[in-house]
């Protein structure tokens, strides 16, 4: 089942190469934040030369759907559905055929805004807090996107870019990024810095003024950026980049499309190993972020991100470092199933960790051991810049720069 799904995903995405084929999306936010509530009206569009008949939307099945609105549709349906490991609210909008013109859903809902997602000085709306509908299999699907915030008198609001207009209560901003990962924050007040060399590296804190810690993170995370840009991401630089510390301590970090990232902890400081790592895996997300975390593909997320991480490591000097934490992730990895066609929902979590992070770095290290540094590094900035979102996409890429027998040999090592 799932391939069939992948198979199809894999078919939607080479058949949408123009840019103008994909989707687009408009959402309006208003938000309560003392009572820590919002209300999204949510307008998914169909390009008129997208001639899908049956559209699924699923949506978080703890919000109130108010309403669906799907003009030209013959039937619409909403339905409880299993989906991975949870159940959600699907709608479904069945067109005639031929529709031949640019159709939209609308969508009303109301919800909470999760514990973890607030304090008393910030709410926050992104990825993981699972606030926005999506296609099923699809949260990664890349999209064109409005959001319009608005908020309370008193209130201000932040985005993973700066707004694209702004009056008093009313922020809209305009980007494009996956369907999951539109991002709005909301608070009184906002701490600000800004990196002073290079590309601009904006933090944006709250609950309380940026620390001296804070500063050490931010002059770090300029120096992770310039690493990645001369490296994995020279074909594609990064020109800006945000990080977002809201003081949440929950959930755990996490990277976004859009050139930013989310550190909930409080008590983070890169000059610990294990959080320099941290945020350096996020950064560089802004390149690995097209597999799919529900199948096999979650290696050119996650594994490529731990490994960036350790190239940046062993670059900034610790050597000792990047042999350690190697040894560390490989020690994981004795007795666990071949990545090629890992099935993460026939195993418990931590299975999924050590496969598709530990093994997947192991293979990395042992690609770039086998064909040098400066050839490793052509395949992942090609990989980044085409956004290799396949296994045999990414095996493909390896024979053309390192030539058949290293491909071969990595695809033994994928099965192995
Ligand atoms: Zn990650």
């Amino acid at each position: 089942m799932k391939r069939l799904l992948l198979f199809l995903l894999l078919t939607t995405l080479s058949a949408s190469s123009p840019a103008l084929a994909t989707p687009s999306v408009r959402v309006t936010l208003q938000v309560e934040p003392e009572a820590h509530t919002f209300t999204c009206r949510y307008r998914f569009t169909l390009p008129a030369s997208d001639t899908t008949s049956v559209v699924l939307l699923n949506l978080n099945r703890r919000y109130k759907l108010q309403q669906v609105q799907a003009p030209r549709a013959v039937q619409q349906s909403v339905t409880r559905v299993a989906y991975s490991i949870d159940t959600l609210q699907q709608i479904q909008v069945r067109y005639g055929p031929n529709p031949r013109r640019s159709r939209y859903i609308e969508l009303v809902y109301t919800g909470n805004i999760d514990e973890g997602n607030y304090t008393d000085h910030v709410n926050f709306l992104s990825a993981h807090s699972l606030w926005l509908p999506f296609r099923p299999y699809q949260e990664y699907e890349i999209v064109p996107y409005q959001l319009t915030v608005r908020v309370p008198p008193g209130y201000q609001v932040r985005s993973t870019r700066p707004p694209s207009r702004q009056q008093a209560g009313r922020y809209t901003f305009a980007g494009t990024t996956s369907a999951i990962e539109l991002t709005a924050l909301v608070a009184r007040q906002f701490y600000q810095a800004a990196s002073t060399t290079g590309p601009p590296i904006t933090f944006i804190k709250t609950g309380a003024p940026l620390t001296a810690t804070d500063s050490v993170m931010l002059r770090r995370a300029a120096a992770i950026v310039a690493y990645y840009n001369r490296t994995i991401g020279r074909q594609d630089t990064i020109s800006h980049f945000t990080a977002f510390l809201p003081g949440t301590n929950s959930g755990g970090a996490y990277g976004l499309l859009d050139n930013a990232t989310i550190i909930p902890y409080s008590n983070f400081n890169v000059a610990e190993t294990e959080d320099l790592l941290i945020l350096a895996h996020e950064i560089s997300h802004k390149w690995w972020g097209y597999g799919s975390f529900h199948d096999e593909t979650d290696w050119l997320n996650e594994a490529f991100a731990t490994y960036s991480s350790l190239l940046y490591l062993q670059a900034s000097g610790d050597e000792a470092g990047y042999q350690q934490e190697l040894a560390r992730l490989a020690q994981s990895t004795a007795g666990t199933p071949p990545l090629w066609g890992f099935d993460r929902y026939k195993y418990e979590y931590p299975m999924h960790r050590r496969v598709m992070y530990n093994k997947g770095t192991g293979i990395l290290h042992a690609l770039r051991t086998r064909i040098g540094t400066e050839q490793f590094l052509n395949i992942l900035a090609t990989s980044a810049a085409q956004k290799t979102s396949t296994n045999p996409g990414f095996v493909r890429l390896v024979e053309q720069v390192a030539g058949p027998e290293t491909g071969a040999w990595l695809l033994a090592e994928l099965k192995r």
